[in-house]
C-alpha cells in the first residue's frame, strides 16, 4: 500500500470534483506542491474537508485523476478489479459477438480511472498507460485484469514521454506472444493488427459505427475518395459495401502496403482500387486539374499535421479542407467529415460546414451524426474525453 498524502486544493477545484469532474487540473493546486508520480492524494477543500482520493499522473490535461469520493475506499488491487469488472460487464455484448472481436474494454476516466485504456483484440489485451503515475500501478492492475478475464496475451503501449507520445519498446507483457498480423473482425470485415510494431496497431476502433454505416448505407455503386486514409479502414468498408472503386490517399509511405494488406485480408482485389501516397492537399489540386469527381469523399485528418509544404490545423483549416472536398464531390454526393479535435464541439464543427457550403454556393443537408461508440465510455463532466465528431453531409 502506498502512502496517502493529505493535500488542500482550491475551492474551485473542490467544487468541480464534488460535482464529479474527474480531472485534477493543475491550477487547483498550490504551487510549491509537486507530489511524485503515482502518489495517492487525499484531496481536501480549503477548510480541510475530505473531497476525494486521486492519483498523480501528469498528462497535458492535468496533474492527475480523481479515483473515489469514498474516504474509506483503498486504492488497491480490489479497487482496480472492481472498476475493470464493471467495465467488462458493460461490454458484454462485445464479448459475446462473433462478428466483432476488437473493441475498447476500459476507457480511462469514462470507466473511472483516467489515464488507463484497455483494448481487446481477439483474446489479446492491449493496455495503454498515459502517465508514469498510472504505470506505477502496473503490477496490481495486471493482477486485477488477470483476476477478471482469461486471455491469450497482454501487450502495452507506454504513452507518457513528455507530450503523451509513445515510448518505443518491446510491448509484450505476458501470456502468449501473438503472431502478427493478428486477424480481428469488425462487423464481419477483417483487420490485420500488429500489437508490437510501434505506436499504432493498424485501426482506430472509435470509427466502428461510421465504417459500418459507410458500408451498409452509402457505398453501393459509388466512387469513394478516402483522404488521410492511414491503413485504409474506411476504404475496406466502402469496397465491401459495393463501391465501384475506392481511392485512398495518405502521405505516409507505409500506408500503401498497409492498405493493400487490409484489402487482401478481406478478399478485395487491390487491382480494382487506387492507393496513392501523396499529400492530400496536392491530391486535391491534381483532382481538380484532371476534373475528377467522386460520389463520396471521406475526410479524417489528424487534429494537427505538418507536411513538407502545408500545415493543417483542424480548428483553423477545416473549412478550407471542406471547400477542397466540395469541389470534387458529385451533385448529391456525400462528404463524410470527421474530426477528433477535443478543443471544439459539434456546434462549432457544424459552423465550418455551413461556411464552406456558403462559400461554394452549394446547398447541403446533414444526414447523420456520430460521436464515440458506446465501448468508448465517457464522463459527462469531462467533455474533452468525448472528442469524436463525424457528419455525413449530402452535397446538393
Ligand atoms: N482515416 C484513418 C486515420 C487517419 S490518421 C483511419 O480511418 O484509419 C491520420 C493520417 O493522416 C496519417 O496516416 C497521416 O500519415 C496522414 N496525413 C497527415 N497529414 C497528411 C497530408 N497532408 N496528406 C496526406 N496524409 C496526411
Amino acid at each position: 500500500m502506498r502512502n496517502e498524502l493529505d493535500i488542500k486544493v482550491t475551492e474551485a477545484l473542490a467544487q468541480d470534483l464534488q460535482k464529479g469532474v474527474p480531472i485534477l487540473m493543475k491550477d487547483g493546486f498550490h504551487e510549491k506542491e509537486s507530489p511524485e508520480e503515482g502518489s495517492i492524494l487525499k484531496l481536501q477543500n480549503p477548510s480541510g474537508k475530505f473531497i476525494g482520493k486521486g492519483y498523480v499522473g501528469k498528462q497535458n490535461k492535468g496533474i492527475g485523476w480523481l479515483l473515489t469520493k469514498n474516504e474509506n475506499e483503498k486504492i488497491d488491487k480490489s479497487f482496480f478489479q472492481k472498476k475493470i469488472e464493471m467495465a467488462i460487464q458493460l461490454r458484454n455484448d462485445f464479448y459475446t459477438s462473433t462478428d466483432t472481436t476488437a473493441f475498447r474494454v476500459f476507457n480511462g476516466e469514462g470507466d473511472g480511472i483516467g489515464g488507463l485504456i484497455i483494448d481487446y483484440f481477439d483474446g489479446f489485451y492491449l493496455i495503454s498507460w498515459y502517465s508514469e503515475g498510472i504505470y506505477s500501478f502496473k503490477d496490481i492492475i495486471l493482477e486485477a485484469l488477470e483476476a477478471s478475464v482469461s486471455y491469450r496475451g497482454v501487450y502495452e503501449k507506454k504513452r507518457f514521454d513528455t507530450k503523451g507520445q509513445y515510448v518505443e519498446d518491446d510491448d509484450f507483457v505476458k501470456g502468449e506472444r501473438g503472431e502478427f498480423p493478428l486477424i480481428v473482425k469488425e462487423n464481419g470485415q477483417k483487420f490485420a493488427i500488429y500489437l508490437n510494431d510501434g505506436a499504432m496497431v493498424g485501426v482506430f476502433l472509435d470509427q466502428r459505427d461510421v465504417r459500418k454505416t459507410i458500408r451498409d448505407n452509402y457505398s453501393k455503386g459509388k466512387t469513394v475518395l478516402n483522404t488521410f486514409s492511414y491503413t485504409g479502414a474506411f476504404s475496406v468498408f466502402a469496397a465491401a459495401g459495393g463501391a465501384t472503386k475506392t481511392t485512398s490517399v495518405d502521405l505516409a509511405k507505409r500506408s500503401l502496403s498497409k492498405t493493400a494488406e487490409q484489402f487482401e485480408v478481406n478478399g478485395i482485389d487491390i487491382e480494382e482500387q487506387d492507393i496513392i501516397v501523396m499529400d492530400v492537399f496536392d491530391y486535391f489540386k491534381y483532382a481538380k486539374r484532371k476534373e475528377l469527381s467522386f460520389d463520396m469523399v471521406i475526410l479524417d485528418p489528424p487534429s494537427f499535421a505538418r507536411s513538407k509544404k502545408y500545415t493543417f490545423s483542424s480548428a483553423k483549416d477545416y473549412t478550407k479542407l471542406l471547400l477542397d472536398a466540395i469541389n470534387i464531390t458529385e451533385k448529391n454526393g456525400v462528404i463524410v467529415a470527421s474530426t477528433n479535435n477535443a478543443t471544439f464541439g459539434m456546434k462549432k464543427f457544424k459552423t465550418f460546414v455551413e461556411k464552406a457550403f456558403k462559400e461554394s454556393n452549394r446547398n447541403y443537408t446533414i444526414e447523420e451524426e456520430f460521436s464515440l461508440p458506446n465501448d468508448f465510455k465517457t464522463s459527462p463532466l469531462f467533455k474533452e474525453g468525448n472528442y469524436l465528431k463525424v457528419l455525413f453531409i449530402r452535397a446538393k
